[in-house]
């Protein structure tokens, strides 16, 4: 009985993980500019991608002009070559996944 319900837990597990990344992937969207960031964050629900320069003060600026905050820096992806800062167009240090609190 032990074995099948660590086996069970295992596949529970599992079936959430990929449940959330899912969502995750099917919930963000990368956008290109200050712009559309903006435009983007006043949809509900969703998690934006953009390029960060890794300053505080542009976080805080993003954060007062759109009340979006950074919620990850994901570990899984490469450096974002070519990428900019969606605030002050500096090289991006980041690809940060932006979102709103409700
Ligand atoms: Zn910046």
């Amino acid at each position: 009985v032990e074995e099948r319900v660590r086996a069970l837990l295992a596949e529970i597990q599992q079936s959430l993980f990929r449940r959330a990344l899912e969502f995750r992937q099917a919930n963000t969207h990368r956008v290109a500019s200050y712009e559309e960031f903006q435009r983007a964050i006043e949809e509900p629900g969703g998690f934006l991608e953009a390029g960060w320069c890794g300053d505080a003060a542009c976080e805080a600026k993003i954060k007062e002009d759109t009340k979006a905050t950074i919620r990850v820096l994901p570990l899984d992806r490469p450096n974002p070559q070519g990428l900019s800062c969606l605030r002050c167009g500096k090289a991006a240090a980041e690809l940060a996944v932006f979102a709103r609190a409700y």
